[in-house]
């Protein structure tokens, strides 16, 4: 009994043991540099599709406005920003702290339910890593066993006609893409100006560009999947967001154990073997260099290269596919199959609501916006019987469109503004203008020491564009 427990433990501890190392790391520590083989079939398919949309996407949008804005730009520099043609300033930073916490409640929620399928299909780092630059070094270096061969042999006239060749296009692929990059920063126009006009009219700038293409450079050229099993946080926080009921990559641990290698003709279930015959298929196609089979990893970045693979692999043996398949832990242990669950459609709805929301606090903005502030230290002053309050004013226009305002006290009544000038206030598009008014009542108006007091703006059509609560203040008057 003793021998038996003791052999059970040891079992455990086998099984477990690929948790001590990292897939892409020897016993020394050192990188274990990964050749994944050339995946093939449905999913590859579909993910390339999906690669194909997401980058034509990425080069296409910086070109795109919307009434004359950009549909896209995050200016940090100059602090412009513009998300789908609206443009977002300091004022609007709430909703911005407002759309960051929403998604980040996204992101969770929809971690919970779907996993890490982010990462497979949408992540910019596995839609350039796989979509383009390993799809070059197979075009340049062939599928896994040339390469592996390439780098084992000398530098010979080969070696160095292809790791020329592959550097070369990695570096001006670098070089435009960051450029593209660049324009989600300060707009096409801005980078056109700058390459144009050359390194000599703007040094800054060209260093960092040169600096952003060195680092793009060598996160694909040679950092790579490092950056999702070392570098990347989301992937780290797989640990504590899935449970037994989300959606991921499964290895049908049922179904494939007790693995053992094909035999032709061999009746498998007559002798307790599983489906799995242990081609080893799936670990070579690992663009993270780990065994599918040895449950969830945090490594797993859900590219679908290793069911892909082992379908292909199903289908040779004459097996059911499915072996590895998108699945919840709790259906591959239940062997139930694939159910679109109460929480999903829960879940799934909340995401809806989530997007909505701020897809309404975005449009829900208004065009303009006005503040009314006393200037620090000013106070009342009294003359020919009325009471003057000096407020300054902040007029922002959100639109392209250049605005004639007027500014009008909502309440209380019988309010006098002196404008300083003309009372007809000129806005341009996406302008800020500040200005001083005095704002005036009749003593007899003014019935506390602190009035509330609203102030609207108003377009040339008399239209209330918006409008600001404030307080006015007088001579303290004991009201009975
Ligand atoms: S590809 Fe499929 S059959 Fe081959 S080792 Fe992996 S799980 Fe087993
Ligand atoms: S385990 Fe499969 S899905 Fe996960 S990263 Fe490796 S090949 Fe992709």
């Amino acid at each position: 009994m003793n021998t038996q427990n003791s052999n059970f433990q040891a079992l455990e501890l086998y099984e477990e043991s690929f948790r001590n190392s990292v897939g892409t790391m020897d016993e020394t520590g050192r990188r274990k540099w990964v050749y994944p083989r050339k995946p093939k079939g449905k999913f590859t398919n579909y993910r390339d599709y999906v690669t194909y949309l997401l980058l034509a996407v990425f080069f296409t949008l910086p070109f795109v406005k919307i009434n004359h804005n950009p549909f896209l730009l995050f200016n940090v520099i100059d602090r412009k920003f513009f998300i789908f043609g609206q443009p977002f300033y300091l004022q609007d930073f709430f909703i911005l702290a407002l759309g960051a916490v929403t998604s980040v409640i996204f992101v969770m929620l929809f971690t919970v339910v779907f996993g890490r399928i982010f990462c497979g299909w949408l992540c910019p780092q596995t839609i350039f890593m796989e979509g383009v630059f390993r799809k070059i070094e197979y075009w340049i270096e062939g599928d896994r066993n040339k390469q592996m061969k390439l780098d084992r042999q000398e530098w010979n006239s080969e070696k160095i006609r292809k790791r020329l060749t592959k550097w070369s296009v990695y570096a001006v692929l670098s070089v435009v893409i960051t450029n593209f990059m660049f324009m989600y920063i300060v707009g096409y126009e801005e980078v056109f100006r700058i390459i144009t006009e050359g390194p000599a009219e703007n040094p800054l700038k060209f260093l960092a560009m040169i600096c952003f293409t060195a680092v793009f450079y060598f996160v694909f050229s040679w950092l790579r999947e490092q950056v999702c099993t070392l570098v990347c946080p989301y992937g780290r926080l797989q640990g504590v967001l899935i449970d037994k009921q989300t959606i991921n990559v499964y290895y049908d641990f049922k179904r494939g154990e007790n693995r053992s290698k094909w035999k032709k003709d061999e009746d498998r279930k007559a002798f307790g073997k599983g489906d799995c015959i242990d081609c080893n298929q799936c670990v070579v196609v690992c663009p993270t260099g780990i065994d599918i089979r040895n449950g969830q990893q945090l490594e797993c970045v859900n590219c679908t290269a290793c069911i892909d693979v082992c379908d292909e692999i199903m289908v040779k043996v004459g097996l059911p596919k499915g072996l590895i398949r998108y699945a919840t832990e709790a259906e591959i242990e239940n062997q139930e199959k694939f159910k679109f669950t109460g929480r999903m459609k829960a879940t799934t709805v909340i995401l809806g609501l989530l997007i909505g929301f701020l897809g309404f606090l975005m449009y829900d903005r208004g065009s303009m916006e006005a503040k009314f502030i006393k200037p620090a230290g000013s106070t009342f002053f009294i003359k020919n019987g009325k009471i003057t309050n000096t407020f300054i004013y902040t007029l922002l226009n959100k639109s392209n469109e250049k605005k004639t305002l007027t500014i009008k006290v909502l309440n209380p009544k019988n309010a006098e503004i002196n404008f300083f000038g003309n009372e007809k206030i000129i806005l341009k598009g996406d302008q800020i203008l500040k200005g001083n008014i005095n704002i005036s009542f009749p003593e007899k108006e003014i019935r506390f020491s602190k009035q509330n007091m609203t102030i609207g703006v108003f377009d040339e059509k008399g239209n209330l564009v918006d409008s600001f609560d404030t307080v006015f203040e007088g001579p303290f008057q004991l009201v009975l």
